[in-house]
């Protein structure tokens, strides 16, 4: 047990009616006694997500002080854009740690709601055909028990009613990173990922949106976009919880 998960527990036992915020641990005040979905983040923590506010990159969704292009996105990319909820800061980068290296399952409480808020602002408005979450490698799901972008699949599928369908595999494992160029890491990142022998035909013509925890260079977005382009995707677009 984690440091603090035996601290959350502690606080359980000692407290077992008070509910406590999930990122700080102060006593979060009980609004709806009925409600077990209200998320546990004090206000201040809240206050503390940074939802990316427009004007937007076009293609990556950063903020940016006037509408177009970032200088990191003057370049074609396989999908055709790419939205998050948050900045990857503060609170959000804590939770989204957390989130990938334990099985704390509140953490969704709170990520699953901030991922439906990108879908209503920038993903409601797209056909999407398909939700496809971005895969980790084997060992790395032995050693978790989890993908943390499954997850967040799960949570939005059921707020979408749209299908999801795990069609990538990670083949590969990188490493050595250090030593390559841009272009070698790029190239072996392509080489990492794969489409699922029996998926081709789900993704035939169908408009897909790739979902992950976090957007940190594209290269992910775009080494998945391009599988999934290459095997007859029509279109791909891109969402996050942060970038
Ligand atoms: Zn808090
Ligand atoms: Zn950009």
């Amino acid at each position: 047990m984690s440091g603090r998960h035996y601290l959350e527990t502690l606080l359980g036992l000692l407290y077992p009616t008070k509910r406590f915020c999930i990122s700080c641990h102060t006593a979060v005040p009980e609004i709806n006694h009925d409600r077990t979905d209200e998320p546990s983040l004090c206000s201040d923590c809240k206050n503390g997500l940074l939802p990316i506010e427009p004007p937007y990159c076009q293609l990556c969704g950063r903020h940016l002080q006037e509408s177009g292009r970032c200088p990191e996105c003057e370049r074609d990319t396989a999908f055709v854009l790419s939205r998050s909820y948050g900045a990857y800061r503060g609170v959000l980068r804590d939770l989204l740690h957390r989130f990938k290296f334990s099985r704390e399952a509140e953490l969704l409480s709170v990520l699953g709601p901030c991922l439906r808020e990108a879908w209503d602002r920038h993903m409601a408005h797209f056909p999407i055909d398909l939700l496809v979450p971005v895969p980790v490698h084997p060992k790395r799901l032995q050693e978790r028990g989890y993908n943390q972008a499954e997850r967040l699949v799960h949570f939005l599928t059921s707020y979408t009613r749209t299908p999801w369908h795990p069609v990538l595999q990670r083949t590969l494992h990188m490493k050595g990173q250090v030593t390559r160029t841009r272009q070698e890491r790029l190239q072996a990142l392509l080489d990492a990922y794969s489409l699922h022998p029996d998926a081709k035909e789900l993704i035939q013509d169908k408009t897909i949106l790739l979902v992950d925890d976090i957007y940190t260079t594209g290269s992910t977005a775009e080494a998945c976009a391009k599988v999934l382009k290459a095997a007859g995707a029509a279109q791909v677009y891109v969402l996050t919880v942060a970038r």
